[in-house]
C-alpha cells in the first residue's frame, strides 16, 4: 500500500508538471484528490491493514494529500501568472504610435449666412416662425394672391406631390399661416427661412436652394418703414458704407413692389465686372402687402398695413464670400469648405 501511495504521488506530480491549461489542471486534481478519486481508492483498502500499519499508512496518505494539494495550488498560481502575461501581451499599447487625427469641421457658408441674418432681424425684435416644405396650393399659391391660371406659377411650380400639395416655391406660405394663426390682428413681426423648390438649375440658380423672407403687420406700416428697416439690415449684413436703393417692380402679393440692390460691395458702386458696370447689385424682393393678401387672411387692409421682403440666401452668400457659382455650395468639396473654418 506504501508502493501505491507513493506510485500515486509520482503519476500525480508528473501529470500536474505537463499540464499547462488552468481547466484541464482543475481536471487532473480531481482526478487524484476528488471524492472519487485514485486517492480515496486506494484508502478503501485500509481495512485489509493490520492495527499497527493503520496509523503509520494514514499518515503517510494525509502527507501525501498535503503534499499534492500545494502543488496543484502551485501550478495553478503559476499557470494564472502566464496567461495574465499572455493578454498583457496580446492587449499591449504602443504609445509611440501617432494618436488618430480628427479633423475638425466648419460651419456650412449658407447656414453661416442665416445665422447672421437671423440675428440681424432678431436685434430688430422680429420673431422666427416656422412652416413645412411640402405645401398646400392654398398657402403657396391662392393664399398670396397667385389664383390658379396665374402665369407667376409657371415660373415657379416644379414637383406637385397631388394637384392640391406642391413643395414651396418660396417661404411666403409661412407668411401666410403667420397671418391666419394671428387674426384676428394682431401686430405681427416675423422673419422665415428655409429650403424651398424650383425648375432652375444653372450657375445662379439651383432646384433647390434657401429663402429668408421677413413681414411686417400693424398700423401704419410705411414703405419708409421698408426702406429704413432694409437699409439698417443691408449695413450690418455688408457693412457700413452700402447704401440701397429700389427699382419699381411686380409681385403678385406686395403693391407697390420693388426690387432692391445695394451699392456694389466689390467696386463701392464704381462699376466692375460683378455689378456689371453698374454699380449696384440685386439682393432681394419687397413691397408694401397687397391687400387681397389681408383679405384672403382675414385681416382688414384699411386697418392694417404691412411690408415683407425675401431673398435667396446662397445669393447673399456669393455676394458676401465672392463665390461666382451658386453650385458649389452643395458639391460638398472640402477644399471649399474648408475656407469657412
Ligand atoms: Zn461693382
Amino acid at each position: 500500500m506504501r508502493d501505491e501511495l507513493n506510485q500515486l504521488k509520482k503519476e500525480a506530480l508528473q501529470e500536474l508538471e505537463i499540464t499547462d491549461q488552468l481547466n484541464v489542471l482543475k481536471e487532473v486534481k480531481v482526478k487524484y484528490l476528488g471524492k472519487k478519486g485514485a486517492l480515496t481508492k486506494i484508502l478503501r483498502g485500509m481495512g485489509r491493514l493490520s492495527e499497527d500499519e493503520r496509523p503509520i499508512i494514514g499518515k503517510l496518505a494525509n502527507e501525501i494529500r498535503d503534499e499534492l494539494e500545494k502543488a496543484f495550488e502551485d501550478r495553478e498560481s503559476k499557470l494564472k501568472d502566464l496567461e495574465l502575461q499572455k493578454r498583457w501581451e496580446k492587449e499591449k499599447i504602443d504609445i509611440t504610435l501617432p494618436g488618430r487625427h480628427v479633423e475638425r469641421g466648419a460651419i456650412h457658408p449658407l447656414k453661416k449666412v442665416l445665422d447672421e441674418v437671423h440675428e440681424i432681424f432678431l436685434g430688430m425684435g422680429y420673431d422666427i416662425a416656422e412652416g413645412p416644405e411640402i405645401e398646400t396650393d392654398h398657402f403657396n399659391f391662392e393664399a398670396l394672391n397667385i389664383p390658379k391660371d396665374h402665369p407667376a406659377r409657371e415660373m415657379q411650380d416644379s414637383l406637385y406631390i397631388t394637384d392640391e400639395i406642391l413643395l414651396r416655391t418660396h417661404t411666403s406660405p409661412v407668411q401666410a399661416r403667420t397671418m391666419q394663426k394671428l387674426v384676428p390682428e394682431k401686430p405681427i413681426r416675423i422673419i422665415c427661412s428655409g429650403k424651398v423648390y424650383r425648375k432652375d438649375d444653372d450657375a445662379t440658380h439651383s432646384p433647390m436652394f434657401h429663402q429668408i423672407e421677413g413681414l411686417v403687420v400693424d398700423e401704419k406700416i410705411t414703405l419708409g418703414d421698408l426702406k429704413g428697416t432694409l437699409l439698417t439690415f443691408a449695413r450690418q449684413m455688408f457693412g457700413e458704407n452700402v447704401d440701397i436703393r429700389l427699382r419699381p417692380s411686380y409681385f403678385p402679393f406686395t403693391e407697390p413692389s420693388a426690387e432692391v440692390d445695394i451699392s456694389c460691395v466689390i467696386c463701392e458702386g464704381h462699376g466692375c465686372r460683378v455689378c456689371s458696370k453698374t454699380g449696384w447689385l440685386e439682393i432681394l424682393g419687397a413691397g408694401m402687402v397687397h391687400p387681397n393678401v389681408f383679405l384672403k387672411s382675414g385681416y382688414d387692409p384699411d386697418k392694417v398695413t404691412g411690408f415683407a421682403f425675401g431673398m435667396g440666401v446662397e445669393r447673399i452668400a456669393m455676394l458676401k464670400y465672392g463665390v461666382d457659382d451658386l453650385r458649389i455650395f452643395f458639391d460638398n468639396d472640402k477644399r471649399m469648405l474648408e475656407q469657412f473654418k
